[in-house]
């Protein structure tokens, strides 16, 4: 990807990006280790590992979540088994901007009320899932 169109990718999602620096900072609480790793800011400590990991709706803990150009995850460990699903989810932020997560709650939703599985069968985790399985 040219320049230009990687600064209106990063432009575009910019609004997700400030949303998970914001949770990092209010959650870590000065305690996140901040790592920017191929153009993506990884974070992870403590504080945030103890918020992710416990109940969320339907998913028992959360290993790591995206929002934007940065990730939050349980520890470096866990960036590093997660980083290509997560990747998956940077690129679907670029295309969707600020609409991403209106979308992936949306699908979600529509999911729930169907009866159907909200997390596995939503079709950004679906293609993040497909993708990372081949190694992308
Ligand atoms: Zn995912």
């Amino acid at each position: 990807m040219n320049r230009l169109k990687r600064s209106a990718a990063y432009a575009w999602a910019s609004p997700n990006t400030l949303l998970g620096i914001l949770l990092a900072l209010i959650v870590g609480r000065g305690t996140n280790q901040w790592v920017w790793v191929d153009g993506v800011l990884e974070i992870s400590g403590p504080k945030l590992a103890s918020w992710l990991n416990r109940p969320w709706g339907a998913l028992s803990s959360i290993t790591a979540i995206t929002f934007g150009h940065a990730v939050l995850a349980q520890s470096r460990e866990a960036h590093d088994s997660t980083r290509t699903h997560e990747r998956i989810h940077v690129h679907q932020y670029e295309r969707w901007g600020p609409a991403f997560i209106p979308a992936y709650l949306g699908a979600s939703g529509y999911l729930w009320l169907r009866g159907r599985d909200c997390y596995r069968e939503n079709p950004f985790e679906k293609e993040a899932y497909e993708n990372e399985k081949g190694g992308v």
